[in-house]
């Protein structure tokens, strides 16, 4: 719904890089005269024990009216909002004499600071402990920048350029790496507007560098360079084998697509970090992607990577521009993030990093939780995508429903991409693939690039959707029938029979079950946020499934499950010990407590409707030559 307006602004800096175009997008360095109201900032750190940093950040060319600045709410990529204006403190505004200048506060994100000359000088320290793709961390072994959460930024300069200067602290051999443009000095980076820093983050530590030169696929092509930075402490083994990994799905994906971006800077930096006390996060952008996790792993290497095209280039409507004084929404998340959690696990069998069985078991997963999801009956791939902002690591008091009103953007996607590929497949006789929607969708929406460098010309809607669908499948009505039923509707493709055409056995688990019950020792209550109280029992953690026998018996979240037939439960294998050897349809005896009293109740057992994808070859068939090509072509490398 949102595009870009903002260049419309007679602003001399936007109608310079718009002249400038395609000249200024492929310079290392921004132009000297973009330079002149470049906002400053310059980063110390005297305190990473405790995990502060010092900001300064100088705004020239202020316009007469009170200047607003503030924190940002969101981070690209990251759907949800966060209020990174709490870790500030010792705030002063000052003019360029060093004069305070006189500020209010309109919201608790911002400040407006009048009384000034041209000039609003702004000193911060800012506290961050916290490793992953969204927020910033300090410590003894690395500074682990991410803008939104770092810098203060003032309304109405969204165009113009910035500078960044970095004052190592001494000893500890810390390097730079990041998306940044480089300057003639190590420490001092630029950015050509305020969509691109922010999209930008900084990785200082003594960090491992392993650089490799992709070759274009078509003749005339450009060769890329990648750099892996990885700051961990993995073995020179692990590393080579890792940067190895790299290499073959960075070199699958570009199959894809046939060609990689031209990236800005000069290249394309992985930013890995991999420490025992990070959190498990993958933050695509432009030029770059974050990735934390306790050890090196490729399959978000493979996620990650496949973002370079879409959704940092092919971007859907309502993530562009980056809102950074709220959250964006988008119906196309799925798209954005369902489509490379498929093409992510597809990369990780196409080059035989997941083993075939493992990988469709990933599949079966998903498919598994979208059609066995009460949610999936009235909302659609594009209705669970409009949730981002409520589930992307938002963190609420209040406890939620989602158990039950809820599958991820990313699992949906990822089964209706499955879906769209292999009914293109059948349909075509494998002449038209998800690949070449894919590079529809690149051709279209996201080599032309945009007005300015990390802005994205033309979002992509879901009718754009339907118009490269049916470029490709040269079929326009099925295009509108498959974005109408399985993408804004709920119906949901026969996975079993579209599978039977690669050779798999897609069947019900089928034994006995009482719907998933998941258990956890805790105080009362077991609510998120709220201190336990009491002694720890083992009680229900989260909302039991509509419709499962455990919720038909009335079981639910904060009940003390204290025996199921007739058996004691102390953990969650003691429910399936207590119901083995029972057959779908048999009774079961269930006690637990609630709310101090104790409740009788009784369970019929259903047959489990968990999904399972088999080998035909490994479920007592015979793979036929024809699966085999269809397997082959669709799960086989496309690396020449
Ligand atoms: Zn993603």
């Amino acid at each position: 719904m949102q595009r870009y307006h903002r260049l419309t602004v007679k602003n001399f800096s936007a109608r310079f890089l718009r002249l400038v175009g395609a000249a200024a997008i492929a310079a290392a360095t921004l132009p000297a005269l973009a330079q002149n109201n470049a906002t400053e900032y310059r980063f110390t750190f005297p305190d990473v024990v405790h995990h502060v940093v010092q900001v300064e950040a100088t705004f020239h060319n202020v316009p007469q009216q009170p200047l607003t600045v503030q924190m940002s709410r969101s981070s690209p990529g990251r759907y949800a909002a966060f209020e990174y204006a709490s870790n500030v403190f010792e705030e002063k505004f000052t003019d360029e004499s060093g004069k305070p200048l006189t500020v209010t506060r309109p919201d608790p994100r911002s400040w407006t600071v009048s009384g000034h000359h041209g000039t609003v000088h702004v000193t911060y320290k800012l506290f961050g402990n916290r490793v992953d793709g969204t927020f910033m961390a300090i410590d003894t072994t690395h500074a682990h920048l991410n803008w939104p959460a770092t810098v203060m930024w003032a309304h109405g300069f969204d165009d113009r350029p910035s500078k960044l200067s970095f004052v190592l602290p001494e000893g500890l051999n810390w390097k730079i790496a990041t998306q940044l443009y480089p300057t003639n000095d190590p420490n001092t980076f630029t950015s050509p507007n305020l969509q691109y820093l922010m999209d930008s983050p900084a990785e200082l530590a003594n960090y491992a560098i392993h650089t490799f030169q992709v070759p274009a696929l078509k003749p005339g092509g450009k060769a890329q360079t990648i750099r892996v930075v990885a700051h961990s402490q993995a073995t020179d083994a692990e590393l080579a084998e890792y940067f190895a990994g790299v290499e073959k799905i960075v070199k699958e994906e570009q199959a894809v697509y046939g060609e990689l971006p031209d990236y800005e800077p000069g290249y394309y930096t992985f930013l890995a970090d991999a420490l025992p006390w990070d959190n498990g996060d993958g933050m695509e952008h432009r030029n770059s992607t974050v990735m934390t996790s306790r050890q090196l792993g490729l399959s978000v290497v493979a996620h990650e990577y496949f973002h370079n095209w879409n959704v940092e280039r092919i971007r859907p409507e309502g993530l562009e521009p980056f809102n950074f004084r709220d959250v964006n929404m988008s119906g196309l998340m799925f798209v954005a993030e369902g489509f490379t959690q498929y093409y992510g696990n597809l990369a990780m069998i196409r080059t035989g990093l997941t083993p075939m069985p493992r990988g469709m078991m990933g599949f079966a997963r998903d498919i598994s939780n979208v059609i066995n999801s009460p949610s999936t009956q009235y909302r659609s791939a594009m209705d669970m995508s409009r949730m981002a902002p409520f589930v992307d690591g938002a963190s609420d008091l209040f406890p939620t429903y989602f158990n039950n009103t809820f599958v991820s953007y990313y699992t949906f996607g990822d089964v209706v991409a499955m879906g769209l590929d292999l009914s293109l497949r059948v349909k075509t006789n494998g002449k038209v693939t998800l690949d070449d929607f894919m590079r529809a969708m690149w051709l279209a929406y996201g080599k032309p690039g945009g007005p300015a460098p990390g802005l994205v010309g033309h979002p992509y809607s879901i009718a754009d959707v339907q118009t490269q669908l049916a470029k490709v499948s040269g079929d326009p009505a099925f295009a509108a029938d498959y974005v109408k039923r399985y993408m804004i509707g709920t119906e949901k493709v026969d996975y079993a029979s579209l599978l039977q055409h690669a050779g798999f056995v897609m069947k019900k688990r089928g034994g006995a079950t009482l719907g998933n019950i998941y258990l956890m020792k805790k105080g009362d209550p077991v609510r998120r946020g709220q201190a336990p109280a009491g002694p720890e029992t083992l009680k229900v953690a989260a909302s039991t499934v509509i419709g499962s026998p455990a919720y038909l018996a009335g079981l639910d979240l904060d009940d003390e499950l204290v025996s199921v037939g007739g058996m004691a439960i102390n953990s969650s294998a003691d429910v399936e010990k207590a119901i083995d050897g029972k057959k779908v349809g048999d009774s079961v005896e269930l006690i637990y407590k609630r709310r101090g009293q104790e409740v009788r109740s009784k369970a019929v057992l259903a047959a489990d409707p968990t999904l399972e994808i088999v080998p035909v070859e490994t479920a007592g068939g015979t793979l036929t030559a024809e699966q085999k090509a269809f397997r082959e072509a669709w799960l086989g490398t496309k690396v020449k």
